[in-house]
């Protein structure tokens, strides 16, 4: 048996063997875990070579903003667990995001976006897109008939995020796809929420799907990374953007990333369990006003998210009574869990969206979006789910 990262060509494996396994072509030195290339350029065998790699008439490695061997080996893995061509590795969530805009949108074009998607990419399209004569629509993730209707002749690119951050909106893929496609547009799915593990977008007509790596892919609050994941056609442009910006990954970064990818299965599986007592649990307490889990049978889109998704994912939002003040009790009520906005950690994290990644909205912008005051955020982390619900306990009994 070929022990090359080719041998998974040959067969449908499973994503929990691909997620530990693939990418990595062994070096002569056999080592077992993957190797960190931390060196910024490759030196060549000959002046023939050289003029070789840089005209691209051989592959090969020359500088670590163009190709690098660790961040490759996360870049194959990564394809393959979303069951895609090819993905390009950067370095940040943001970063992939915006490789994205510079690689298929031009002035003149216009985009549709989801209101409910991480606050930085709203800002990146209103604040720097839209400099450049592109101008966006944002409407309603799950209003099928906004989408349609916000579809214009120039729209070049369709975007969602599904799961939503933080009220659990879920959008329908295919039918946002299949609007998208019937225009000639591009239709990008920001995964970091569900990771491959849990949701493959490119199985419902998505062609790009977008990363942020710091969330679940690295898992243990470490690093800043992304990644853009599509069609070789596709991500050839992106490739071109993100080796004239330099906005690459680095390779200690990617190995740590890929250290991620090798638990991400069963983390995912971890995470779904806890999040889904905790909402439950959180369900039933008589200080607690309303859940947002799709996990949870009365979602009202708990049937599609069940269609699209694996599993109902780790980020559990609820709103509490007594507003900002009880939010804020519940919140410096805890003992272990960390107040701090990041995700996606084995470490339970807990936010108040209204006053932190929501703060700089208006209060009218606000209750239009249902950020309301009481709402507070739990990404859900490893700890042991008794523990955790104690933590929220402690506040919440006393409001
Ligand atoms: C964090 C996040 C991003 C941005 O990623 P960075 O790595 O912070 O740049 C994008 N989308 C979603 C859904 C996120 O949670």
């Amino acid at each position: 048996m070929s022990q090359s990262s080719d041998a998974f060509e040959e067969q449908e494996y499973a994503l929990a063997t691909l997620a530990i396994r693939t990418g990595h072509d062994r070096t002569h030195e056999g080592e077992h875990s993957e190797p960190i290339f931390l060196t910024s350029s490759f030196v060549c065998e000959s002046a023939a070579d050289a003029e070789a790699k840089f005209s691209g008439k051989i592959e090969g490695n020359t500088y670590s903003r163009y190709t690098n061997p660790t961040v490759h080996t996360f870049e194959k893995r990564l394809a393959k667990l979303d069951g895609a061509e090819r993905a390009i590795a950067t370095s940040s969530g943001m970063a992939a995001i915006h490789a994205m805009c510079m690689a298929f949108l031009k002035a003149g074009d216009h985009v549709v976006c989801s209101r409910a998607v991480f606050g930085s990419i709203i800002s990146l399209f209103e604040k720097y897109v839209m400099k450049f004569a592109v101008e966006v629509t944002f409407v309603d993730l799950e209003d099928i008939d906004a989408w349609k209707n916000a579809v214009r002749p120039n729209t070049r690119l369709l975007f969602i995020e599904t799961p939503s951050n933080p009220l659990a909106q879920v959008g329908d893929m295919q039918a946002i796809a299949d609007i998208a496609h019937a225009q000639g547009a591009l239709f990008a799915v920001d995964n970091c929420f569900c990771t491959p593990i849990l949701q493959q977008p490119i199985k419902y007509g998505a062609d790009l799907v977008l990363y942020s790596a710091t969330k679940y892919i690295d898992g243990q609050g470490r690093a800043l990374g992304g990644a853009v994941v599509g069609s070789h056609k596709l991500l050839e442009e992106v490739n071109g953007v993100i080796r004239t910006l330099g906005n690459s990954m680095s390779p200690f970064n990617a190995w740590i990333f890929l250290k991620g990818l090798e638990t991400l299965n069963i983390r995912m599986k971890a995470h779904c369990e806890n999040a889904q007592k905790l909402a439950e649990w959180l369900e039933q307490h008589d200080n607690v006003e309303k859940v947002y889990y799709a996990g949870l049978p009365n979602h009202p889109r708990h049937a599609l998210a069940k269609s699209q998704q694996k599993g109902f994912g780790g980020v559990v939002s609820f709103v509490v009574k007594n507003g900002r003040k009880g939010a804020w009790h519940v919140i410096d009520s805890t003992k272990f869990l960390s107040i701090t906005s990041n995700l996606g950690d084995v470490k339970s994290t807990i936010t108040h969206p209204a006053t932190t990644s929501h703060g700089r909205m208006s209060d009218e912008a606000k209750q239009a979006a249902g950020i309301a005051e009481g709402l507070i955020r739990v990404s859900v982390g490893l700890e042991d789910i008794d523990d955790i619900i104690y933590d929220l306990k402690r506040g919440l009994d006393q409001l």
